[in-house]
């Protein structure tokens, strides 16, 4: 078991950062630290996940529905031709209020 692991596990008791550090027998700027690096590394992997979900999903540029995409075909953008429309529509009128 890692320190952080430790850490983490105090925390969850509700343990503060002072009471933890007491614990392990650690300053609490290492509690600190740890905890920090160990938050930044999971707000890194949510990103990395999320990056990949974009890219290997194709969702409907319009309203964000899951595009089944049909093998051999070309990957499409949009769900249906109505979201195609609605899209270019959108994209025109951004272009004017520009
Ligand atoms: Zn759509």
């Amino acid at each position: 078991m890692e320190i952080i692991d430790e850490i983490i596990a105090l925390k969850k008791n509700g343990l503060k950062n002072d009471e933890i550090a007491d614990k392990l027998n650690i300053p609490v700027g290492t509690v600190k630290s740890k905890i920090f690096r160990y938050k930044n590394k999971i707000t890194n992997k949510i990103n990395i996940v999320n990056t990949n979900e974009v890219s290997l999903d194709k969702h409907c540029r319009t309203c964000g529905k899951e595009i089944k995409s049909i093998a051999g075909k070309k990957e499409k953008q949009f769900c249906s031709d109505y979201c195609r429309v609605k899209y270019w529509r959108m994209q025109k009128n951004d272009k004017k209020r520009v």
